[in-house]
């Protein structure tokens, strides 16, 4: 099993290629931009504010992400909750932008990302998942 991963830049079509090279070959997908997305969005469920670097860190490692196919379109499930429409308002791509500034939550979440390459078979995209 391999793990590869896609780097690029913002709108370089990254995500674009790395879902189809993740569905040609039946590989798991981990969509990064996804994670730091779920993490705004569940800190607005649970009243954290997005400058709370402590509270968001500790909520992101407290969170269950899991990525799921579902014939060509990959749904992205939090706590076993679907959340992969209400991740992609304009307001939590906002709110993405700023946890995903804090330091601590980079962290958690690159424990999380490691943890996915953990075990092969897995297209990882990111602006810094090499
Ligand atoms: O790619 P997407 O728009 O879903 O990413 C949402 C936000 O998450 C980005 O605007 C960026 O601030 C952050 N991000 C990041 N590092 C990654 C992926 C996304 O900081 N590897």
């Amino acid at each position: 099993m391999i793990r590869i991963a896609i780097d690029g830049t913002a709108s370089s079509g990254k995500g674009t290629l790395a879902k189809k090279v993740a569905h040609a070959l039946g590989y798991q997908y981990v969509d990064t931009g996804a994670l730091y997305r779920s993490v705004a969005y569940m800190a607005q469920q649970n009243d954290i504010d997005w400058n709370d670097e402590e509270g968001l860190s500790s909520l992101a490692k407290r969170l269950m992400f899991r990525f799921r196919w579902n014939q060509c379109n990959l749904e992205v499930y939090v706590d076993n909750v679907d959340v992969t429409h209400t991740i992609r308002t304009d307001e939590v791509g906002k709110g993405a932008s700023i946890v995903s500034a804090h330091q601590k939550v980079r962290d958690s979440l690159l424990y999380i990302q490691k943890d996915f390459a953990k075990s092969g078979g897995v297209v990882m995209d990111g602006r810094d998942i090499g």
